[in-house]
């Protein structure tokens, strides 16, 4: 599906808004991805999975961090090019957390499903939720709502956001969370711990994104799971934390 670009544009510290011509022929659950062609040429081949960060009337934004090749080549997308988007992939979140405190914990890049979860929440579900994202340094921050922590302490909670969020989890709390490995591994351990609900949205390396390359596969407690397929959305207990 080729659709048009509307903007891309730095909004944070190598961290682009790209912003693509809603055709109105699906609706997105939030958590699911696109996986993106980044060029018309065989270079780089292979196309790279995006969250939706936002869906509205108008556009399908993706927010995206520069880490390579495919994401370098996307900064020079400009506006009224076209872009090739296959998708919406993937299960994406369940938002109905009946009777319990909603906590929504964003790491990095991983914070921008959550903004489009926060919305849809807030709009469709008019459902109570509080907001948590970790970012290295204030130069990194692109989110615009809930509370902040830094690695380096240059905005908000000096730390990161798993220990911001500790002390005021408990049973009623049920977390929908994505970010880095690291961060998301020791979210786990602690929801065990106080005994909370948590859909985590892995971001594991993936190839194809329907299924047939088995390149994004994890370890569950019912055998291994394709991410691109089965998640990117799971319930925290099915993953086996030890093994990622
Ligand atoms: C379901 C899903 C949703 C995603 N959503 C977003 C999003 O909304 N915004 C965003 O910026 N990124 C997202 N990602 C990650 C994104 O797909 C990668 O950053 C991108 O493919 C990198 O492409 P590249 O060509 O620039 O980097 P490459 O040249 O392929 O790799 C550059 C470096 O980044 C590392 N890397 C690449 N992919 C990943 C990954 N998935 N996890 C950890 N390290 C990786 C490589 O190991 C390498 O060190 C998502 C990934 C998945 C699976």
């Amino acid at each position: 599906m080729e659709l048009k670009i509307v903007e891309n544009r730095e909004i944070a510290k190598n961290t682009f808004s790209l912003k693509i011509e809603n055709p109105a022929l699906f609706d997105i659950k939030p958590g699911q991805f696109f996986m993106v062609r980044i060029n018309g040429f065989n270079y780089p081949l292979l196309r790279r999975p995006f969250s939706v960060a936002n869906f509205t009337g108008n556009y399908i934004e993706i927010i995206y961090r520069v880490v390579g090749e495919g994401t370098k080549i996307l900064t020079d997308k400009k506006v009224g090019e076209f872009i090739d988007l296959l998708g919406p992939l993937g299960n994406g979140f369940d938002e109905i957390a009946e009777n319990k405190k909603i906590m929504l914990v964003g790491g990095g890049i991983g914070a921008a499903p959550l903004i489009y979860l926060s919305s849809v929440l807030k709009n469709r579900h008019k459902t109570p939720y509080e907001a948590f994202f970790g970012f290295n340094s204030k130069d990194e921050i692109y989110v615009d709502f809930g509370s902040i922590a830094t690695m380096d302490g240059s905005s908000g909670f000096d730390g990161n956001v798993v220990d911001m969020i500790e002390d005021r989890l408990n049973e009623d709390t049920f977390i929908f969370a994505c970010g880095p490995t690291i961060m998301m591994k020791r979210l786990a351990y602690v929801c065990y711990d106080k005994g909370c609900g948590m859909k985590v949205s892995l971001e594991s390396r993936m190839a194809c994104g329907i299924g047939v390359c088995l390149g994004c596969v994890v370890e569950s407690q019912n055998g291994f799971k394709k991410v691109c397929e089965d998640g990117p959305v799971f319930d925290f207990r099915e993953i086996v934390w030890q093994a990622m």
